[in-house]
């Protein structure tokens, strides 16, 4: 049989296949074919066995036609990178206005994350109920020119909730972001019933207390299903080089072949297109910055 893997718990995953579903474990066979990678992850499509009672036996994994890891567990040569979700189409990545404060430099790394991992990405500004400084206008103009949607949205009263579900429809999106942003409470507003656990932010350091870490695959009633994951540190980039990190800003596509030195980085180099661009005003200050930092951090 063939199905697709909604949740996981410890060494059981469940299933699910033609509307039924199935807890399986995976055969030995599959875990020596991948050895220190994950086996099997959330939203995998798996072939598998099911006799009896169970629990099942998953046989084989089909190929991912994207994935968001989590930065490489364990160290040296046990070192692994760990697949939360896989088959998804778009990440969803949540900041808000205030408590927790804004984070532009936070947004760039996942919009990084995303496209590394082969999704899609779309932001929301939750919490704009709250008194704030942030300039939304200037930060939609900055995504709109890299065709990235974002919505502003407050959980509380209901603003951008339905522009948040059409974007939500018929595709299969993940929730991330800091915790304490509003991730479950917007979920919840989304679709009420989906029962996902809301935090309480405490009052000494603005952040969100953890519920949960369990990665699950919620159908929406609209089409499509969503992932939250509630919990999840803030994620590091993993695998990705200092020569890389340029093709995930695609803004700066029109000119990197356009440098003087081939191998330019951008960031200091002489006669460099992505600089010259920068002056012009053609590229954002605050992306351009984003860039650097990532840079510096991969080196
Ligand atoms: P998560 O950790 O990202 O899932 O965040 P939660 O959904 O648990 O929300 C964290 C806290 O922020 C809770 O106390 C929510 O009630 C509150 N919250 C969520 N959305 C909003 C909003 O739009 N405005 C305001 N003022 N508070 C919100
Ligand atoms: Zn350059």
């Amino acid at each position: 049989m063939t199905g697709r893997v909604i949740r996981g718990h410890g060494k059981t995953f469940i299933v699910l296949s033609q509307g039924r579903e199935y807890a399986c474990e995976v055969l030995a066979k599959v875990k020596q074919q991948v050895s220190k990678r994950t086996p099997v992850a959330v939203g995998d499509v798996v072939d598998f066995v099911f006799e009896g009672e169970g629990p099942g036996g998953i046989e084989g994994v089909h190929p991912r036609s994207s994935k968001f890891s989590r930065p490489k567990v364990g160290v040296g040569s046990d070192a692994y990178e760990q697949i939360l979700v896989s088959n998804v189409d778009q990440m969803v990545i949540v900041t808000s206005v205030a408590h927790p404060r804004f984070k532009q430099h936070l947004l760039d790394r996942l919009i990084v994350a995303a496209y590394k991992g082969g999704l899609q990405a779309a932001v929301v500004i939750n919490k704009v109920d709250l008194k704030h400084k942030v300039d939304l206008e200037h930060v939609k103009e900055i995504y709109g020119s890299i065709s990235v949607p974002v919505i502003t949205s407050s959980a509380s009263d209901g603003t951008g909730i339905g522009e948040l579900r059409t974007i939500l429809r018929e595709k299969e999106s993940i929730f991330v972001g800091h915790s304490g942003v509003g991730k479950s409470s917007l979920l919840n507003q989304v679709q009420p019933g989906l029962k996902l656990k809301t935090g309480e932010i405490s009052d000494s350091t603005g952040k969100g207390r953890h519920t949960t870490t369990t990665i699950e695959l919620h159908p929406l009633a609209e089409g499509g299903f969503v992932v939250d994951t509630p919990g999840l540190k803030v994620l590091g980039l993993w695998d990705i080089t200092q020569e890389e990190l340029q093709h995930y800003f695609p803004e700066f596509a029109p000119y990197v072949d356009e440098c003087k030195f081939n191998s330019c980085s951008h960031t200091h180099e002489p006669e460099c297109a992505v600089q010259q661009a920068l002056e012009e005003g053609n590229i954002f200050q605050e992306r351009y910055q984003s860039y650097v930092r990532l840079y510096q951090a991969l080196g």
